[in-house]
């Protein structure tokens, strides 16, 4: 049997890949460009290696992961009118994902084999281990993220309420906007009684205000595919290691804000392809590298980069 493949990926916009392409063009490149096809035993050594190390998270993704993952089941037991976990089932439900996670990232061959099912922790794979001060770090916010998760504004709101709607949990969504697809994924969506459609986000890191720029394009989101009026919308961000829920409501301002930004960001992306119809990328080699040494450390590309700092 032989497998098929585009030769370069389908053309898409989202978040996250406008802040790869500013944080560095040559992680952008391998990401979005280099990996491709790389999961075929057919594609060139090159393509197989970046397609790899593109699965690597390091422990405090995995515990973003883990959290959103309780979030998400919560949600489904309380569709299923199920009792909820008490927060130490929860805790020890995590601490088992994180292990796991450590044990997998044990077994590099058999991580390489199949890098979709297993873990490889960036840790791991480019230092050898975990510090003793990464783990303690990593428990400590284990409890606090589940006790303010459990304890948390939109939770309360969506499990003590029946005429709350769930529309959409974790679910990777694409909507056309301006001729471009745009991808956005929503930790959870829903209607409650009055009306209101409620976007919250999960966060487990500290407060930044790349937040801002997600919660509007979430905004624009829900208004172009749902057609909701923007005075029907609420955006929310529930920080989970500080126990704090911010509430806004988008308006036009902020919607203009958001379109400027696609727009500006679409243009500085294409500008970077050789031929817009098939998505093809220019040369590696037109890609610079981040020129920081403190972004080149948590990059997983590190491996393959000769512009590594
Ligand atoms: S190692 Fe540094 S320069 Fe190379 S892709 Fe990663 S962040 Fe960019």
């Amino acid at each position: 049997m032989s497998y098929h493949t585009r030769p370069y990926p389908e053309w898409s916009w989202s978040l996250a890949r406008d802040q790869m392409f500013h944080a560095c063009k040559r992680q952008y490149y391998y990401h979005y460009y280099g990996s491709h096809g790389g999961w075929l035993l057919t594609a060139t050594p090159e393509a197989q290696t970046a397609y790899r190390l593109k699965q690597m998270k390091n422990l405090y993704i995995v515990l973003g992961d883990a959290i959103h993952t309780v979030a998400q089941k919560l949600l489904e037991l309380r569709e299923m009118g199920k009792p909820y976990p008490k927060q130490e089932q929860v805790i020890s439900y995590i601490r088992n994902l994180l292990n796991a996670a450590y044990r997998d990232s044990k077994q590099k061959d058999r991580w390489w084999g199949y890098p979709k099912q297993y873990t490889m922790l960036h840790e791991m794979y480019y230092e050898g281990g975990l510090s003793p001060e990464r783990i303690e770090v990593i428990a400590n916010r284990i409890t606090t993220c589940v006790s303010n998760l459990l304890a948390s504004t939109s939770w309360r709101e969506i499990r003590d309420n029946p005429d709350v709607t769930l529309l959409e949990v974790e679910t990777l969504k694409d909507f056309i906007f301006h001729d471009e697809k745009i991808y956005v994924k929503l930790d959870v969506l829903y209607r409650r009684g009055d009306g209101t459609w409620v976007i919250t986000d999960w966060k487990t890191g500290r407060i930044a205000e790349k937040n801002e720029e997600q919660l509007r394009l979430y905004a624009l989101y829900i208004h172009e595919y749902y057609s909701v009026p923007l005075t029907h919308i609420e955006v929310r961000t529930e920080y989970l290691l500080d126990g704090i829920c911010t509430r806004t409501h988008p308006d036009v301002e902020d919607i203009e804000r958001i379109v400027h930004k696609i727009r500006a960001s679409l243009n500085s992306m294409k500008s970077y392809l050789a031929d817009s119809y098939y998505n093809r990328p220019l040369p590696l080699e037109q890609f610079a590298g981040a020129g920081h040494p403190s972004v080149c450390k948590s990059c997983n590309f590190r491996q393959i980069c000769s512009e590594k700092q």
